[in-house]
């Protein structure tokens, strides 16, 4: 090894940008992108992807990672289904890493819809609903999220990502606001950029901010969409959606509320955060929802009045150019909607799991950010390097949780973040929060961090 490729085969100049990026990083606020790198690639290189900046880049991450011992816990192969507990590499592990929220992907209702649909309808509809036309499952799954919502009608796509993307980037334009919190999930800010509206982050759940935009900016723009998740992904807390929809009414904003970790986890029957908070979903324009999670399927969907469904139907490019739900995954998640309104105590199932596990891991000392304690509660780590350090020791030990690292968040809110099911023992609970809160103690002592290896290299 020579004196100039010394950390994990990365020149000198090259180890320098890496650690300018991180050290950027951890001056950001949260939800930061990475920096755009300079596209400077000369006529030659353009055909060589390999010479991308931004794969350099994404590679010295990858050797740096790798020079300092520490396994890529993303990408884990599991060979089994993945529930409360999973297989991985042959040994079984606890798992705080799946969106399984009420154990319904692998229930037997569920995977038998499944397979009856491939008998009668195949594995595909082939093409778009337009061209290659309705089957039952897919309209009986509209109404069905409609009623779970308690709204009008309901259109399905093929993946809650698109469903976001699509929708937003159709419904506003040029001359549109977009007002999202900080903490909201990428499909919403690519929804708004394909839109090309103005798009305004408020500070993660501060609705002062989000007033104070609404007063200075509405009047400037035709339409404006608030975006919020019913129970933030990365934080598991929730918004006060009473006080949205009342700041909504008095400025005429369309307010989206994205229920991906909500739905199924909130509310007495788990029929989201209107039915938490008790209030008319009808005055929430876009209830959107994704069928990935507690529905044990693939796909996405917004729940509006028919008016905006209709419209939706007719022009959303995301549904009218891509290919209709397939039949196992339309009856997987319609099978799961019965399970759930059959059996509410999974519902009561996971709340209690949820709040157990903010207990436990406030009684021993971590730091769960702002989390309510239903399905999400993070672990705050602050150091991507220690944050992926602490996946990998805990899964040692047989427990899979996963790091969130920059850029997904600022460097100073990389955490491990546990997703609880309501098929996990108490046991495994206290488990888990044990081991995390010794792992972490120990890793702190040790000194271990990014902060380290930057020392280090210096
Ligand atoms: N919205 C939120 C809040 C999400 O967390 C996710 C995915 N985790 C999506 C939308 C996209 O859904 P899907 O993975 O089903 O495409």
């Amino acid at each position: 090894m020579t004196e100039e490729r010394n950390l994990g085969g990365l020149s000198k100049t090259d180890r320098e940008k890496l650690m300018q990026s991180l050290r950027a990083g951890r001056k950001t606020g949260r939800g930061h992108r990475a920096e755009p790198v300079r596209k400077s690639a000369t006529k030659a290189q353009a055909f060589d992807f390999a010479s991308l900046p931004e794969i350099k880049q994404m590679r010295m991450q990858m050797a740096a990672a790798e020079m300092i011992g520490i396994a890529n816990p993303f990408f884990r192969a599991h060979d089994a289904l993945a529930g409360a507990t999973t297989r991985i590499n042959g040994r079984e592990h606890d798992n705080f890493a799946s969106y399984n929220y009420l154990g319904l992907s692998g229930h037997p209702d569920v995977s038998g819809a499944a397979k009856r649909a491939i008998d009668d309808f195949g594995t595909s509809v082939s093409a778009s609903r337009v061209v290659a036309g309705e089957r039952p499952f897919h309209r009986d799954l509209e109404h069905a999220l409609a009623e779970l919502h308690g709204v009008e009608d309901s259109i399905v796509y093929v993946s809650g990502h698109a469903t976001n993307v699509t929708t937003i980037g159709h419904l506003l334009g040029e001359g549109d606001l977009i007002l999202t919190d900080a903490l909201i999930h990428n499909s919403i800010t690519e929804g708004a950029r394909l839109a090309g509206a103005k798009r305004l982050n408020f500070p993660h759940g501060n609705l002062d901010a989000l007033e104070a935009h609404l007063e200075t900016h509405r009047h400037r723009h035709e339409h404006v969409l608030i975006a919020v998740e019913g129970l933030y992904s990365m934080d598991g807390d929730i918004p006060d959606l009473p006080r949205l929809i009342a700041l909504k009414q008095r400025h005429g904003a369309w307010l989206l509320v994205d229920e991906a970790h909500s739905i199924g986890v909130l509310g007495a029957r788990g029929y989201g955060i209107a039915e938490h908070f008790g209030i008319d979903p009808g005055a929430v324009e876009l209830w959107m929802g994704t069928l990935s999670k507690t529905m044990a399927s693939c796909g996405g969907y917004i729940a509006a009045s028919s008016a905006l469904c209709d419209y939706l139907r007719a022009t959303a490019p995301g549904f009218v150019y891509s290919v209709g739900m397939a039949p196992p995954l339309a009856a997987a998640a319609l099978a799961a909607i019965g399970v759930m309104k059959r059996e509410p105590q999974r519902v009561a199932r996971l709340k209690r799991n949820g709040h157990h596990f903010l207990k436990a891991a406030r009684a021993a000392g971590l730091d769960t950010g702002p989390s309510d304690g239903y399905s999400v509660v993070p672990v705050m780590v602050g150091d991507s390097v220690r944050a992926a350090m602490l996946a990998n020791a805990l899964l040692e030990d047989g427990v899979n949780a996963l790091p969130i690292i920059f850029p997904a968040v600022a460097e100073n809110a990389a955490r491990l973040r546990f997703f609880i099911t309501s098929e996990h023992t108490a046991e495994q609970i206290d488990r888990a929060v044990h081991l995390t809160a010794q792992k972490l103690t120990a890793l702190r002592e040790s000194g271990v961090g990014l902060k380290t290896l930057m020392d280090g290299a210096r």
